[in-house]
């Protein structure tokens, strides 16, 4: 498939978990890159990675925290200067913080959930949003997550940052949609990443995996998702294929978000 062909499309978070994933797919299908990452290292594996199975994509990568307002101006605009264009954005970095209950939560940690999770996929829209605005054409998804939809227990900045991208999404699909963007954001349940197996290792640290096994049970398919599950639904929300679904949150959970 060679969808993206001629598509720019910028991915935070790409060097690990969801973002690396959907980085592969995007790769595969054409598109040219922006990747964006906090973890240097990383950033450059992942790089290297999609080059040595891809060759032929073209690759910016930059290192910047989401959470820096000055950070997610620059990738904006390297993007802009290397490829003339942005077509879609994949707002995806996020972390999970720690797991404590509302009263005995660390309060830099809290602040430091919602700098990331909720503030730096506002950066992204701030700065995004007017370039695709003079093209008249773009495509944002916003990760959300079911923590999004519902409670989690002892995840509660998590969970408040959530909702809000959620109700962001809403806004940003409401106030451009005239100029032909869309924006959306996915809800994935527990999706087999790095920061799904540290939230494990915090719930049961002498035994992760069986931390893992209780969790897959609930699922109505009786396991967890795999990083490409969720890549493939975001490819499809950064195509043109996706061009009347606008302000929604869709989850990618296996069902288990209309569990009561
Ligand atoms: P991950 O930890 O495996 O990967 C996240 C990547 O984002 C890492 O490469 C990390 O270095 C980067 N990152 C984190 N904070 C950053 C920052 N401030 N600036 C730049 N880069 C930063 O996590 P993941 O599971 O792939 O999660 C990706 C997104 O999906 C997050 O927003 C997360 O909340 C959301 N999510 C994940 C799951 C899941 O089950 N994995 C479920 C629901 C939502």
């Amino acid at each position: 498939m060679t969808d993206f062909k001629n598509k720019v499309i910028i991915i935070t978070g790409a060097a690990m978990g969801l973002g690396f994933a959907t980085a592969k797919v995007l790769a595969e299908r054409g598109a040219k890159l922006t990747l964006v990452d906090y973890n240097e290292e990383s950033l450059s594996t992942a790089k290297n990675e999609i080059l040595s199975e891809y060759p032929s994509t073209e690759i910016v990568s930059i290192v910047a925290d989401v959470s820096n307002e000055d950070a997610v101006k620059n990738y904006v605009d390297e993007t802009v200067k290397a490829f003339g264009r942005i077509d879609g954005l994949y707002n995806n970095a996020g972390i999970e913080g720690r797991q404590a209950s509302i009263t005995e939560y660390d309060v830099d940690i809290f602040k430091k959930v919602i700098d990331i999770n909720l503030t730096g996929v506002y950066y992204g829209l701030r700065y995004v949003l007017p370039v695709m605005q003079k093209q008249n054409y773009g495509r944002i998804v916003n990760v959300a997550s079911v923590g999004g939809i519902r409670g989690v227990l002892n995840q509660v900045p998590y969970v408040a940052s959530k909702h809000a991208v959620s109700g962001m999404t809403k806004n940003a699909a409401l106030e451009y949609g005239r100029y032909g963007i869309t924006t959306n954001a996915i809800a994935p349940g527990a999706i087999l990443t790095p920061m799904v197996a540290e939230a494990f290792n915090q719930i049961n640290p002498e035994n992760p995996k069986k931390a893992e096994t209780e969790y897959a049970q609930i699922n109505p398919t009786k396991r967890l998702g795999l990083p490409e599950e969720v890549a493939k639904v975001v490819a499809f929300l950064l195509s043109d294929d996706s061009s009347y679904v606008s302000g929604q949150t869709i989850a990618i959970d296996g069902g288990q978000s209309n569990m009561y």
